[in-house]
């Protein structure tokens, strides 16, 4: 019988002390959530559904509800769900009527012969499959209208090519989230959503729900999530990139920071990683002051490391 593991993320970025509080309590709830569906016998993919939904809901972070809003004012959702046994994926892009992306991902690697969606037809094959679609002002908060007006007078436009060259681009919130799972039956999964940058472009998609960018998961390598400035991850495949360098003699905790590092060298990126291999090995790193993690595994509960201090 193999020992299940759920490790999840709710993004890497210079989290004020003030927000740790919310934010340790959200990615703890989610680890949490995934640890009672692993506990019960479920798939890997069921953990890392249930804790991605957890962080949707929560308003903390930058997914479902209390996402950054785009240039025209509105949240638009990207979410992507692996399974590493059958490497099946499912994954929905720009969706603006859904509180749960990661639930219509599921959907779309259950129930299509499809890997990904976007826009209104993502929502149509969400309704179609018995998702209730919601008005785009429920998932938008005070919070984030005042956020985006103050961006929008400082004229910052979310335009990577505005920080190309700059040797320090500027490290705005990224509260993306995510969650990398191992089940007894010694599969493992992955999963990754977001609201994407503040003030992004209409119909921008970034890193988080593209395949082997934000998130990845093969039973032969490795199950991955990454958060940070997506325009970066995506030309390095950072998911993808990661997995693949897991082996049975290098494992996470070594592809982590490697992943972490080419990131910065090669295309001055930031950001964060998990990382979760069949053996159980974990790797976390990140080159912002913080990122938001826990996880939970037996050996985690009984030493008391599940949610250890960031
Ligand atoms: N990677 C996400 C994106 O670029 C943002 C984040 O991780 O916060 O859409």
């Amino acid at each position: 019988m193999i020992d299940p593991v759920i490790l999840v993320h709710g993004g890497a970025w210079a989290i004020p002390d003030e927000a740790c509080t919310d934010h340790r309590r959200g990615v703890e709830r989610a680890a949490a959530a995934g640890w009672a569906a692993l506990a019960k016998g479920a798939s890997a993919l069921d953990a890392v559904e249930d804790a991605v939904a957890v962080l949707e809901d929560d308003e903390t972070f930058d997914a479902g509800r209390g996402s950054f809003l785009n240039r025209d004012g509105k949240v638009q959702l990207d979410s992507l769900i692996m399974c590493g046994d059958s490497l099946k994926a499912g994954g929905v892009g720009c969706v603006e009527h859904l509180r749960n992306p990661v639930r219509a991902a599921r959907l779309v690697l259950e129930k299509s012969p499809h890997c990904y969606f976007v826009a209104e037809g993502a929502e149509r094959f969400a309704e179609e499959h018995g998702m209730s679609l919601i008005e785009n002002e429920e998932l938008v908060l005070p919070r984030e209208v005042e956020r985006w007006q103050n961006a929008a007078e400082q004229r910052y436009l979310s335009l990577p090519a505005e920080f190309a060259g700059d040797p320090e681009p500027p490290m705005n919130s990224h509260d993306t989230v995510g969650a990398v799972a191992l089940d007894c039956h010694g599969n493992i999964a992955g999963a990754t959503s977001t609201g994407g940058t503040l003030n992004k472009a209409p119909g921008r998609v970034g890193d988080s729900s593209l395949i082997g960018c934000g998130c990845y998961a093969d039973n032969e390598t490795a199950a991955a999530s990454t958060t940070g400035w997506g325009e970066p991850m995506m030309k390095l495949v950072l998911a993808k990139w990661a997995a693949d360098r897991v082996t049975a003699d290098v494992g996470p905790r070594e592809v982590a920071p490697a992943a972490i590092h080419y990131l910065k060298r090669r295309l001055n990126g930031h950001g964060g990683i998990i990382l979760l291999d069949r053996r159980g090995r974990i790797g976390i790193a990140h080159n912002t002051p913080r990122m938001a993690w826990a996880m939970q595994s037996q050996i985690a509960r009984e030493s008391g490391l599940s949610c250890p201090a960031w």
